[in-house]
């Protein structure tokens, strides 16, 4: 999506460790009218795809998840990364973190998930595919099918793609990063 590449380059950071830090727009400010943008152009891959839900994980999935929502007026539902003393009919799994280089629980209360509903997944970013697979793996403990996963950002030079599209997922980014080397931002065209 050419008006994400633009704003990547435009003001994304490269930190150590081949990590985009895109901060001003997408992870602690937000431009609500990009969001709005990316969440139209999302819609428009999955045209034609029944979706009964949108899924994503807290926090930085549910801006373009609610966005997305929105627009195809049906309910989110975010996992949690705590599990709530209040929650009942707790479905749980582990993600292992790239960012912060640990594990943490993700979970989601199956009322929200259920048998035979058709979920989109959408969050920000796509590396190595671990938060892909902790809600893989809540959808299957409730019986949901994930019809699609959406992403802002690809880092295509990590593993999670070519996995994802190996287990027979549909994949769609809006912008794919080719490599990070040297703290410069490649894009793929
Ligand atoms: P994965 O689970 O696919 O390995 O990593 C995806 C999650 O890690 C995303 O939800 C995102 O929050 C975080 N993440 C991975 N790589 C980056 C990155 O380069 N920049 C930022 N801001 N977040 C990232």
């Amino acid at each position: 999506m050419k008006q994400l590449k633009e704003r990547i380059l435009k003001d994304g950071k490269c930190l150590e460790g081949g990590i985009l830090k895109v901060d001003n727009f997408i992870n602690h400010q937000m431009d609500a009218k990009l969001m709005m943008e990316m969440a139209k152009e999302i819609v428009e891959r999955f045209k034609g795809t029944s979706i009964d839900k949108i899924v994503t994980i807290e926090a930085s999935g549910i801006a373009p998840a609610i966005m997305v929502a929105y627009l195809l007026d049906v309910p989110v539902v975010f996992a949690k990364k705590k599990v709530p003393s209040t929650m009942e009919g707790i479905l749980k799994s582990e993600v292992f973190s790239f960012t912060k280089n640990r594990t943490y629980e993700i979970c989601l209360c199956d009322s929200y998930l259920q048998k035979g509903e058709r979920c989109l997944f959408v969050d920000d970013f796509l590396a190595n595919g671990n938060a892909a697979l902790g809600m893989i793996d809540l959808a299957s403990q409730a019986g949901t099918e994930i019809v699609g996963m959406a992403f802002l950002i690809e880092k295509g030079f990590q593993a999670g793609s070519k996995m994802l599209r190996e287990k027979g997922i549909r994949i769609e980014s809006l912008a794919i990063i080719e490599s990070l080397d040297n703290c410069e931002i490649k894009l793929k065209d």
